[in-house]
């Protein structure tokens, strides 16, 4: 096992801890996806179930621990997660009963003499009710347990369980680390510069959006929203969208047109950048702004019950009339 090049300090400080017997008895694993959190997770439960680690403190693979652990049978590990409901569907919240089961199990000492080793992920999708179960299990901490959260989205989990667990927050490396990475994986060095401003320096988020082929996604953004300005059927490009994960679309074009903000302050862009920046080029940055407010007000709104092509509709009407008002 080994871990991407910018969580080897983290997961050397989180390793001594382990040696020192100073493990966390709570952690908590945030940081934007694609940054290596549920690998640096999954070390760390691999790590406190092996008896024999190797000298770079990952764990051997070879000893008991190890092999009960790849084989999905280790007693001393659990795993909460979202769970299929009966209808065969995931539920979209981790429940009170999930973690009701979990406070049975700490009341049991480990069968290994080991640490009991306990990984909620997405820890963030608990319940109220859930979460409040939770608190009681950080409230009573039992011996030799680690609790290993893992949040996408933090700022969902209650601060009284937030506040009881240490934190670490995963960030972006440097950009040559960055770079030398995706490089290193196969990315042609033209395509990394652009990839990374788009992610906002994250590697692992720029990986997917190349593996995902989103360059010509956003040619195809893009291309609409100067239709869209030059009086398209709206109709029609809010049908091309809405087959599409919004969820995406969205934060790519908060994200295109964040860089284009910045790009009207800077004279450096690059080629995808500068499309979008010719193409706002009527729009001053307040525009532009109150434009993005908009973008981020229908993006929040995408989780609830909506007509999403009405949405987008509005959306590019707004659009339009950002881009055209005040041209003349
Ligand atoms: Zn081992």
């Amino acid at each position: 096992m080994s871990l991407k090049p910018w969580l080897l300090p983290v997961w050397d400080t989180l390793r001594m801890r382990i040696d020192a017997q100073r493990f966390p008895h709570a952690l908590l694993l945030t940081g934007a996806i694609g940054l290596g959190k549920r690998e640096l997770a999954a070390a760390l439960v691999a790590r406190l179930l092996c008896t024999t680690p190797r000298s770079d403190g990952f764990a051997c693979d070879l000893c008991r621990g190890c092999r009960l652990r790849t084989a999905g049978t280790h007693p001393d590990r659990v795993t909460v997660t979202l769970e299929p409901r009966d209808d065969g569907k995931l539920r979209t919240e981790v429940i009170i009963d999930q973690i009701r089961a979990l406070g049975e199990r700490f009341a049991s000492r480990p069968s290994f003499g080991g640490w009991q080793v306990v990984a909620i992920d997405p820890a963030d999708r608990m319940n109220v009710s859930a979460a409040n179960a939770l608190l009681k299990t950080l409230e009573e901490p039992s011996a030799n347990t680690a609790l290993i959260l893992v949040a996408d989205d933090p700022a969902r989990l209650p601060a009284t369980i937030r506040s009881r667990c240490q934190r670490i927050e995963l960030r972006p490396p440097d950009p040559a680390t960055a770079r030398a990475w995706l490089i290193g994986q196969g990315i042609v060095a033209t395509a990394v510069d652009e990839a990374l401003l788009l992610a906002d320096g994250n590697p692992g988020a720029a990986k997917s959006m190349l593996d995902a082929d989103a360059g010509r996604m956003i040619d195809a953004l893009i291309s609409d929203m100067n239709d869209a300005a030059l009086g398209s059927s709206l109709v029609a490009i809010a049908a091309r969208w809405g087959e599409q994960d919004c969820d995406i679309l969205f934060k790519v074009l908060a994200r295109l047109v964040l860089l284009a903000m910045r790009a009207s302050a800077q004279t450096q862009a690059l080629p995808r950048v500068a499309a979008m920046t010719r193409l706002t080029a009527q729009a001053d940055f307040r525009k532009l702004q109150v434009w993005w407010d908009h973008l981020n007000l229908a993006r929040a709104r995408l989780p609830t019950p909506l007509r999403k092509d009405l949405a987008i509709i509005e959306l590019l009407d707004e659009w339009r009339a950002a881009m055209t008002a005040g041209a003349a």
